[in-house]
């Protein structure tokens, strides 16, 4: 059950509302947000006399019944679509938010020429990694700070907000300095502890789906962002493990109608890490603007042949700006059939 407070409930009747939670036996899991102060109630059992007890004490504007394990994240907590700021741009409202760049942060001129690219191109946001996460320890790890100042470097001279991955709960600090959105890689979308700290980072967090993660999974990672107190965060579905050997992952795109039916979240698609191959990238995109994705983010470079990661799968910038105008179309289409679909669906 969630309990969503009166705007100008008074901090005694915030208490109330708390101990008589308790006096019935539940937990409280409240999280302050800019307007009012959200009470999750947790606990098993009947919430019934609880909840109306709840609705006719003072300060209360409403008590939910939440029957997904996640609970803040829900369409059943909020029916409207979140739209999450970054930088000035917007992902879920009325906009196609396209995220694009290299997969790692390699050079000043590296990163300059990309951003600037992307940018003409008509992306709204610059991805790029400092903080590699790579299978072999042999493997290029990211430039770390020296590729978060690069990135900034790239956003005074474009404007363009920074995507870039958060790979552990010591470096939080540290990327939400630079960084206008923490990413959490498929590989530490359970990673607990990160999630636990990105709840006051600050920072709106873009959380990729792990190669073996269910999409209940992915939302209960997402749930232990905002139950930590961050409430600004943007779901991705990048492929998935199956025993498909032709593509790197196989591309759920079923996965962004799911999501959006179960969640407020919005849900973006990373073609690039779904299909691990160049040539496929356009199909695939186009199928997530048609799916009804709110954003893409994809890989580019200036010269992917010498990229030191993910090269196959980056676009060249004019592979970028090509399918950048081959999906207008689609983007126009877009804006008539998602603009509102999802609160009706
Ligand atoms: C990346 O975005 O470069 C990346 C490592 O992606 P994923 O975590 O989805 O594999
Ligand atoms: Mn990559």
């Amino acid at each position: 059950m969630i309990i969503s407070m009166k705007p100008h409930a008074t901090r005694q009747q915030i208490e109330h509302v708390c101990e008589r939670i308790r006096e019935f036996g539940y937990k409280v899991h409240s999280i302050e947000g800019e307007e009012r102060v959200v009470i999750g109630v947790v606990g098993v059992g009947d919430v019934t006399p609880c909840l109306e007890s709840l609705e006719a004490t003072p300060g209360v504007e409403s008590a939910v019944r939440i029957s997904a394990p996640y609970k803040f994240v829900s369409r059943e907590f909020k029916s409207e679509d979140s739209v999450i700021r970054v930088n000035g741009a917007e992902i879920g409202g009325d906009e196609f938010a396209v995220i694009a760049g290299p997969c790692s942060v390699e050079s000043e001129k590296q990163i300059m020429e990309t951003a600037e690219g992307v940018a003409a191109a008509g992306a709204r946001m610059l991805r790029g990694g400092a903080f590699k996460p790579r299978t072999s320890p042999y493997d290029f790890q990211g430039l770390e700070r020296e590729g978060l100042k690069l990135l900034r470097k790239a956003r005074e001279a474009t404007g363009l907000g920074i995507v870039t991955e958060i790979m552990s709960d010591r470096d939080v600090e540290l990327v939400a300095e630079y960084a206008d959105c923490m990413q959490v890689g498929a590989r530490n979308i359970q990673n607990f502890a990160l999630l636990k700290s990105l709840g006051s980072c600050g920072r709106p967090v873009l959380l990729k789906r792990g190669m073996s993660c269910t999409i209940k999974e992915l939302l209960m990672s997402a749930e232990y962002v905002v139950a930590h107190g961050n409430p600004n965060v943007i779901l991705c579905e990048r492929g998935i493990r199956t025993f498909e050997t032709a593509t790197r992952n196989t591309c759920d795109i079923s996965a962004i109608p799911v999501l959006h039916e179960l969640t407020h979240l919005p849900v973006i698609l990373d073609p690039s890490h779904a299909t691990g191959k160049r040539s496929l990238v356009p199909a695939i995109s186009r199928a997530g603007v048609a799916v009804g994705a709110d954003g893409l983010i994809i890989e580019v470079h200036p010269c992917p042949e010498k990229a030191v990661s993910d090269g196959a799968q980056s676009l060249t910038l004019a592979d970028f700006h090509a399918l950048m105008r081959s999906l207008d179309p689609y983007i126009e289409l877009w804006k008539e059939a998602c603009v509102g679909a999802a609160v009706t669906a």
